[in-house]
């Protein structure tokens, strides 16, 4: 038995994951084109018949395409909607949400041995009302492995910290440098966005907010992997990001966490739990 786990991409031009175990696939946002996913899903050995489910944080283009989201009604995989979510996704795609499988969840569902709880966080703009966090856990080897996502988020609060402790691996957003995102020239309203509490996080709070994950876990060592994920490429790279996230998780006393860059057009290696 095993739980796997891959980010194909991560960034404004397109964000989608796929986590797996021998019984079910779920496909995590699906912002990038149809061709893509299948030749990376393809590449990983999951055929898009293999998919057993697809979640969506929010409905921005980066996290469901046109392309994306016909590539999941052509291979009708179930799409579990938040009813927010839902809404947003039909004044999106009007017509194409009647064909959608659409399965609403609570807090927590199942998909075959994953266990899928969702969580709520800061991020909505006139065109979202509603942005969700996920956490996947399944059993492996008698042993509960869980794996935290939160991409999107204009602030993390203990509520969130707390649905994240005991992730093994955490995807975080860290978005951007505060200094380069105040040098840029972006629209002022975009950057006050950006700033706000319902847009994206800078690479300091997403820092923090790992330590705190850390340390409130109830195995120190739990968390082993954690991606830093939706990296502006206007006002973050990839170098300051980790190096912020390194000189915070050391002023903090954490240590022993492998720090990931995804990439924007290029999937990560697999993480494998067996
Ligand atoms: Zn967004």
């Amino acid at each position: 038995m095993s739980l796997n786990f891959c980010i194909l991409a991560s960034g404004s031009s397109g964000n989608c994951s796929v986590i797996w175990t021998e019984e079910a696939a779920i496909l995590v946002d699906c912002g990038c084109s149809a061709r893509y996913i299948m030749e990376n899903l393809a590449s990983l050995g999951i055929p898009p018949e293999n998919l057993t489910a697809t979640v969506i944080t929010h409905v921005h283009t980066d996290h469901i395409s046109t392309s994306g989201f016909s590539f999941l009604l052509k291979n009708n995989i179930p799409i579990y909607l938040h009813k927010d979510i839902f809404e947003d996704l039909s004044r999106k795609y009007a017509k194409k949400v009647a064909k959608c499988i659409n399965i609403s969840f609570n807090k927590t569902f199942k998909v075959k041995d994953i266990v899928v709880d969702s969580f709520d966080v800061y991020h909505k703009d006139a065109h979202i009302s509603h942005t969700l966090g996920f956490t996947f856990s399944s059993i492996v080897n008698v042993k509960k492995y869980k794996i935290g996502y939160v991409t999107d988020t204009g602030k993390i609060c203990s509520k969130i910290i707390k649905s994240l402790v005991n992730s093994n691996i955490l995807v975080m957003e860290s978005n951007y440098n505060k200094t380069m995102l105040d040098s840029s020239f972006r629209p002022y309203d975009n950057k006050k966005w950006i700033l706000s509490d319902w847009g994206h996080l800078s690479n300091e709070s997403a820092a923090s907010a790992i330590a705190e994950i850390k340390r409130l876990s109830t195995d120190n060592e739990s968390l082993k992997y954690v991606f830093l994920a939706h990296i502006s490429s206007h006002h973050n790279t990839r170098e300051i990001a980790v190096n912020t996230t390194r000189k915070i998780l050391i002023r903090e006393g954490t240590s022993n966490i492998n720090l990931l860059i995804p990439k924007r057009d290029r999937r990560c290696p697999a993480i494998r739990i067996s």
